[in-house]
């Protein structure tokens, strides 16, 4: 069976994605930091949409147990490999600049932009090794255009967005594709406590996003016929910025 890691599958938007990558047939490796509960309905979820899920518990920004949690899977599996890798745990601490602790800056940047680079380590050389392989790395419109109290959360998803860009270049002629997915307002438990029916004002569909209408594009990344698509960012914003 193919495998498909996903970071913060538990939950949002991660969750979707598991489920939608299941119905494609994938035994979906669903990684979480410290909800287990969530976790586990993610899994229940995945086996009934046609895969097989395991969980895999680890803090995506601690380099150390990145490397034990994957190096203790490929221990388990030592004939198979992660042939899609979902770059999707993320967190927001969002605060004005001015008022914008260390603490706030570098959490935000360790969850979502360090965690690209020790968990995509991991997984990479396996996939050159095979010839095939599929990353997609969760970007925001922060990372496109830069929102007023995320500076620390717009650096680290612009920093994603051109790291997707470098590392596309050096692995196109080995099949494996990079691409980044940039969504708008979605649905999830991080945007709880924003004012929705503010914001949706400013949005063209006039409506926040579902988490499935980002996990539909990632699948179709992560498949065959997304074969020539790579170093992209594609947003999923409801037209909000084009
Ligand atoms: P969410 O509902 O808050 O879920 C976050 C997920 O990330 C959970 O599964 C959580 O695991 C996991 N996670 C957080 N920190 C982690 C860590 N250190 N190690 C491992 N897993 C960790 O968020 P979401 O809205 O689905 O967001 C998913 C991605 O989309 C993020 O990268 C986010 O920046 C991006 N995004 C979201 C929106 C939006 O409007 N929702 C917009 C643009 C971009 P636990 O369940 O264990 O806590």
């Amino acid at each position: 069976m193919k495998n498909a890691l996903v970071t913060g599958g538990s939950r949002g938007i991660g969750r979707a994605v598991s489920i939608a990558l299941a119905s494609e047939g994938y035994n979906v490796i669903i990684n979480y930091v410290s909800n287990e509960k969530a976790a586990q309905e993610t899994a229940e979820a995945v086996v009934a949409a046609g895969g097989t899920a395991e969980l895999l518990r680890f803090d995506v920004g601690d380099a150390a147990a990145v490397a034990e949690a994957l190096s203790a899977w490929r221990g388990k599996h030592p004939d198979e490999y992660i042939e899609v890798l979902v770059n999707n745990a993320g967190i927001r601490r969002d605060n004005l600049m001015v008022w914008q602790s260390p603490d706030e800056w570098s959490a935000v940047l360790k969850t979502n932009l360090d965690s690209f680079f020790f968990v995509t380590k991991e997984v990479l050389q396996p996939m050159l090794l095979k010839k095939f392989g599929r990353i997609v790395n969760m970007a925001s419109l922060s990372g496109l255009k830069g929102l007023p109290g995320q500076v620390n959360y717009s650096a680290a998803k612009g920093g994603l967005i051109a790291a997707t860009k470098a590392l596309a270049q050096e692995v196109a002629r080995k099949g494996v594709t990079v691409n980044a997915v940039a969504p708008g307002f979605i649905k999830t438990d991080m945007v709880d406590g924003l004012d929705e029916a503010a914001l949706k004002k400013d949005i063209p569909m006039n409506r926040f996003g579902a988490p499935e209408e980002v996990a539909s594009l990632v699948v179709f990344l992560a498949s065959r016929a997304a074969s020539y698509i790579t170093g992209e960012t594609i947003s999923v914003n409801g037209g909000l910025y084009t």
